[in-house]
């Protein structure tokens, strides 16, 4: 058996897609939604000892609170600073971090961009954005600028990558109209990292003339599948990538830690988009 273990989570893509790659991998598990209230974490972890569980996806609002419960974290999810993976070994639970992994994997496979000397220009500075500037870093990143409504949080990433990351130069810029477009204009890749782009009235993270041919535009949020983001960058001509492959990969990744198997990536790909197509 394996689990995602969040709060609500309910509304989790994510069992028809690991049951769906489970079953294809001839695997005697099930794969379920756990809904665990925060004060009930602890009890849940150590559960997951007893109950000989194989593994469990963390998502909101666990993701930095399951750590204190792990005997062990890698030093990809130490280094991004929150678990959505937990992997059992014997008797240890260890705790790991795949959206790095599901970020760039995405953009290499469906937007056919390489990471060794880009820049890359992350809006956002959330969990997400976090694991993104790490997944871009680690593949090579010539630079990462980062823009955020809040700038203290963007300043801070920067300032934890720079040491980690020697290879690459992080940059904060304002998050305006103009200072966007002209980092837009130094990037070769433009991720949208926040939440906006989830609700029809959102606001768009940066202007569509911001938004030209050569660019790679990736976006984070992938319900809808093609946000107002997508759209624009589709119009000016760019590239464009949305999140269910960071979803599919991330969960592809999690399932070969627990089986040590190799998912098949493009049927939990095609699972997400029929799951989101039906779900309207
Ligand atoms: P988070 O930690 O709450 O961060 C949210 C980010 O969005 C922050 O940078 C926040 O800016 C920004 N933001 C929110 N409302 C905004 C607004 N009105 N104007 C400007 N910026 C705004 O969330 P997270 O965990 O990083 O998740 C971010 C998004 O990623 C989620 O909404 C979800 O759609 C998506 N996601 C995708 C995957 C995938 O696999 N594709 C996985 C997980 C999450 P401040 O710092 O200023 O508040």
């Amino acid at each position: 058996m394996a689990g995602v273990l969040g709060w609500p989570v309910d509304h989790s893509l994510s069992p028809p897609m690991q049951n769906a790659a489970i079953k294809e991998l001839g695997l005697d598990w099930v794969y379920v939604a756990l809904s665990v209230a925060p004060r009930n974490l602890g009890a849940a972890i150590e559960g997951v000892r007893a109950l000989g569980i194989a593994g469990l996806n963390i998502t909101i609002p666990h993701k930095i609170a399951v750590m204190e419960y792990l005997d062990e974290i890698d030093d990809d999810a130490r280094v991004i600073g929150a678990v959505n993976t937990v992997r059992v070994d014997g008797a240890r639970l260890i705790g790991s971090n795949t959206d790095a992994y599901g970020f760039t994997a995405t953009v290499m496979a469906e937007g056919e961009m390489m990471f060794p000397d880009a820049t890359v220009l992350i809006l956002g500075a959330g969990g997400v954005a976090r694991a993104m500037a790490a997944g871009a870093a680690a593949e090579g990143a010539r630079k990462v600028i980062l823009a955020n409504r809040t700038r203290s949080k963007a300043e801070e990433i920067a300032q934890d990558f720079d040491s980690i990351y020697p290879s690459t130069r992080f940059e904060v810029v304002q998050a305006s109209a103009p200072s966007l477009a002209h980092a837009a204009q130094r990037s070769g890749l433009i991720a949208n990292a926040t939440s906006l782009g989830m609700r029809p009235e959102d606001p768009m993270p940066i202007e569509a003339e911001s938004i030209e041919p050569h660019h790679v535009v990736f976006d984070t949020v992938y319900a809808p599948p093609e946000t107002e983001l997508l759209k624009a960058a589709r119009r000016r001509g760019a590239v464009c990538v949305g999140g269910l492959g960071m979803l599919a990969r991330q969960g592809a990744r999690a399932l070969a830690a627990w089986s040590g198997l190799e998912p098949d990536e493009d049927l939990m790909l095609s699972v997400l988009r029929k799951s989101v197509a039906e779900s309207g």
